[in-house]
């Protein structure tokens, strides 16, 4: 199985460090992580100018040398993206060499992060309307290989808001599928939803099915972990849920190089423990 969101030690919002979750994974069934810590380039953010690419790559490196035939590790990272900050986002991209990008969305368009105070005084529809927005505009880049947590906000809605039916976004949704599809850019399946209040994946199978209608097929698969104890939670019944909508491959990455990984042939890694997708 493949866990292509993972943060570590770089990210100012984790402690746990890169050997833990190398150690953890193994003993999950995960054959691929992806090191993918947040790149912030909001100056209001707690975490802009907290990452080190020349540490983080170096720390890639140790866990490559001592976990490396047992586990894939990727470099990669989860850059947030906004229509203010794209500029240094290019700039970002164009001067580091991963594996694989995720594009993170978690800012609104006045700069507040999507937290539970900024539905304060807004309506979930608002909240909902100005996300998939940006998430249109990150996708119309082209600069990643992925999207992460689809439709966040459900899981930062306070009680009073958690009303999130993704039926009355699907007119949004739509153009953005088409968007992915014509640029090649997935969108993850960020089983955090399922440990957190949401207690569903970010996006669940509603939004895969209609992206699947639409034409698309590819996925990744990550569980956003801050602890080395969540590496791998959910994989095995995100898979089962992508089959479902009629998924059957997941992309997985090296050098931002994609190939589809049977959905099968992941579950017969997971089950031998061998480390090969
Ligand atoms: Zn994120
Ligand atoms: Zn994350």
């Amino acid at each position: 199985m493949l866990d292509y969101h993972v943060h570590s030690q770089f990210s100012i919002d984790c402690d746990t460090r890169m050997e833990e979750s190398c150690e953890a994974a193994i003993a999950a069934g995960v054959t691929e992580i992806a090191f993918t810590d947040h790149v912030d380039h909001e100056t209001a953010d707690p975490g802009f100018g907290y990452y080190r690419a020349d540490d983080y790559f170096g720390a890639i490196e140790a866990v490559r040398s001592r976990f490396g035939e047992r586990l894939t590790v990727l470099a990669a990272a989860e850059v947030d993206f906004n229509e203010r900050t794209a500029p240094e986002v290019e700039r970002f991209l164009a001067q580091h060499a991963y594996d694989f990008v995720i594009g993170s969305v978690h800012y609104g368009d006045d700069g507040v992060i999507i937290f539970p105070d900024y539905f304060a005084g807004r309506t979930s529809d608002r909240v909902f309307t100005e996300y998939f927005r940006q998430i249109a505009f990150a996708v119309e880049t082209g600069w990643f290989d992925t999207i992460g947590h689809l439709d966040l906000p459900k899981r930062y809605a306070p009680h009073g808001h958690r009303n999130y039916d993704p039926l009355a976004y699907r007119d949004l949704l739509e153009p953005i599928f088409a968007s992915m599809i014509a640029r090649e850019v997935a969108f993850e399946i960020n089983t955090s939803g399922l440990r957190q209040a949401p207690k569903t994946s970010m996006p669940g199978p509603a939004i895969v099915r209609w992206y699947v209608e639409a034409g698309g097929r590819l996925m990744t698969t990550g569980t956003d972990s801050h602890l080395a104890r969540t590496v791998g939670f959910g994989l095995p019944l995100t898979l089962d849920m992508l089959e479902l909508c009629g998924i059957e491959h997941v992309a997985a990455f090296r050098g931002r190089q994609r190939q589809l990984v049977p959905i099968s042939q992941l579950r017969e890694a997971a089950a031998a423990g061998d480390g090969a997708i």
